[in-house]
C-alpha cells in the first residue's frame, strides 16, 4: 500500500511537470511559479507562496493508484513481477493523466516506455517477438492514423470547411508501439483489435449520451490512450490465465 502511495505521488509529479518542461526537474507551482515543496505531493498541502491547493486530479489520482496497487496484489501478473506491474501501473497512469488533460502522449514518455517496453517484453517473450510486436503495434496504428487523416480531409472537402481536429494522434501511434514491445507478437495484434472494440463502445456510448443531453456535436476526437492501456491490462490477465 505504501509503493501505491509513493507511485500516486510520482504519477501527479510527472503529470504536472512533463507536458510544460519535458524533463524531470523541482515542481512549481502553476499559480505562482514557485517551487512546491514534496509535501504538496505526499500531504496534498497547499502551496506555501500562493495558498493554490492540489486539484481534484491530485486527489483522484492519490485515491486510484494505491486501489489499484492493492487490486496487483491481489491478482498479481506473474508476467510483469511485483515491482513491474507497480512500475507499469504508474508509467500508464501518467500516460493516462498527460493524455486525458492535454490530449498529448509526450515524447520523452513514450521513450521511456519503450526502453520498459523492450525490457519486459524481451525477458517473457524473447528479442525477436518483441521488435516484431513492437513494429506490428506502431504500424498498424500508423495506418489507422494515415486513414484517420484520411477521413478529416474528405470530410472537409465535403463541408467545404477546414477541421483543425484530427482523428488520432501520433502519441498514440507510439504508445501502441509500447504496448506492442510490451505484449509481443502475436499478442499486439488482439490488443489492437481489443483497443478498436472498446474505444468503439466507449465512444459510441459517449455520442448517445451527448445526443440524449442535446450538446451532440459531429467526429468530435477521444483520446485514444486510456483504451489502449484497457485492452493491454485486460490482455496481460486473458494470456495470465491461459
Ligand atoms: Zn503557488
Amino acid at each position: 500500500m505504501i509503493w501505491g502511495w509513493i507511485g500516486a505521488c510520482l504519477v501527479n509529479f510527472l503529470a504536472d511537470i512533463l507536458p510544460s518542461e519535458r524533463k524531470i526537474t523541482t515542481p512549481k507551482c502553476n499559480r505562482c511559479g514557485e517551487q512546491l515543496s514534496w509535501k504538496f505531493y505526499f500531504l496534498l498541502t497547499s502551496c506555501k507562496h500562493c495558498g493554490t491547493k492540489p486539484s481534484l486530479r491530485h486527489i483522484i489520482v492519490l485515491i486510484l493508484v494505491p486501489i489499484f496497487t492493492g487490486l496487483l496484489a491481489q491478482f498479481p501478473l506473474e508476467s510483469l513481477g511485483n515491482f513491474g506491474a507497480i512500475l507499469w501501473l504508474v508509467y500508464f497512469s501518467v500516460v493516462i493523466v498527460i493524455d486525458l488533460e492535454h490530449r498529448l502522449i509526450l515524447h520523452p514518455v513514450s521513450i521511456t516506455g519503450a526502453g520498459l517496453g523492450f525490457i519486459f517484453g524481451t525477458v517473457n517473450h524473447g528479442f525477436l517477438n518483441t521488435i516484431l510486436g513492437g513494429g506490428a503495434g506502431f504500424g498498424l496504428m500508423l495506418i489507422l492514423y494515415y486513414l484517420g487523416e484520411l477521413f478529416v480531409k474528405v470530410l472537409s472537402k465535403s463541408r467545404g470547411e477546414e477541421i483543425e481536429e484530427i482523428a488520432l494522434g501520433f502519441g498514440d501511434v507510439n504508445l501502441a508501439g509500447v504496448i506492442g514491445l510490451l505484449l509481443g507478437w502475436p499478442g499486439i495484434i488482439a490488443g489492437i483489435i481489443l483497443a478498436i472494440l472498446i474505444g468503439g463502445v466507449v465512444s459510441g456510448g459517449y455520442l448517445v449520451l451527448q445526443v440524449l443531453r442535446k450538446k451532440y456535436q459531429a467526429y468530435q476526437a477521444l483520446p485514444y490512450g486510456p483504451f489502449l492501456v484497457l485492452s493491454v491490462v485486460v490482455l496481460l490477465y486473458i494470456s495470465a490465465n491461459i
